[in-house]
């Protein structure tokens, strides 16, 4: 089955999907996204994923370029035209098309665009048995991080860092020495007193979706936890170490820097969250 993409109205072959060269998209990431997994022909949280893309378009007053509902059907179509059974959907929205101009262009109209592509259950199984290392970087990107902008390249500089270095992510560190996040993900400790920890929520973190799942799970099955930011020390002496994501779920993390997490292999809290989270998205 060939890939289709959504281009604003239109469903065309992959291959041929553009959008113009004055889309501010293109020109300033003046646009905002997001990436919504399905599993076994279920979406995952789609709610929090749209709630999130509307807060984001507020917030830096890009106009909805159409109502929820239909933009659902959209989706629906997306994920059926490519034949999606278990993957990730993509929804992109920017401000529009305009002769390249700093300030807000009068009158433009927001461009959307979808795409969908399938995942592999199994890799992902196979890699979460595994566990992954990650290496730690500078956070260098702006202050609202909160705002799920196109704006990625210090995250595409930090991912690169890792993949250079055979890690799978890289958690960024602020001034301070606080771990906030990976450059995708969302960043979880159980530390040497066996507390869970991952960072609250603030304009200083993108609030996962997966994160905040989790968080609810946990609260339903009474698995105390701390929401704060813990520093690099604490994520080199933690005793597991994991991340959060709608593409990886729950994914544990054996290696930060080059030292061994625990004893070099998933921890035990990690498989049991994976597993608590794997259950809630086929159920
Ligand atoms: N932080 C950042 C910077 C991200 O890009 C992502 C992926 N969207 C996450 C955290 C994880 O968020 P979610 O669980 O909603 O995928």
């Amino acid at each position: 089955m060939s890939r289709i993409a959504y281009v604003n109205g239109q469903y065309l072959p992959h291959n041929h999907a553009t959008v113009h060269i004055e889309d501010r998209g293109y020109q300033f990431a003046d646009g905002v996204y997001e990436v919504i997994p399905i599993v076994m022909g279920k979406m995952i949280d789609e709610n929090g994923h749209l709630d999130r893309l509307w807060r984001s378009m507020e917030e830096l007053q890009i106009d909805e370029p159409m109502k929820r509902r239909p933009l659902q059907l959209v989706m629906q179509e997306v994920l059926r035209q490519n034949g999606v059974d278990t993957g990730l959907i993509y929804i992109q929205v920017t401000r529009g098309v305009s002769r390249r101009d700093h300030p807000f262009p009068a009158g433009a109209v927001s461009s959307l665009v979808m795409t969908a592509k399938k995942t592999s259950l199994e890799k992902s199984e196979k890699k979460a048995e595994e566990g992954v290392a990650v290496i730690t970087v500078p956070d260098i990107r702006w202050k609202r991080r909160d705002i799920k902008s196109v704006s990625l390249l210090p995250n595409v500089l930090a991912k690169q860092e890792a993949v250079e270095k055979g890690a799978y992510e890289a958690f960024q560190v602020d001034e301070d020495g606080l771990v906030t996040e990976g450059s995708s993900t969302n960043a979880w400790i159980v530390n040497k007193e066996g507390v869970l920890i991952t960072r609250q929520t603030d304009h200083n973190i993108l609030a996962g979706i997966t994160r905040a799942a989790l968080l609810e799970l946990l609260e339903k099955k009474g698995i105390k936890f701390e929401l704060r930011a813990f520093s690099e020390d604490e994520l080199h002496d933690a005793r597991e170490v994991f991340l959060t994501s709608s593409s990886s779920y729950v994914q544990p993390v054996i290696k930060v820097n080059d030292k061994m997490i625990g004893n070099g292999q998933p921890g035990s809290i990690s498989i049991e969250l994976r597993g608590v989270f794997k259950e809630y998205m086929e159920n």
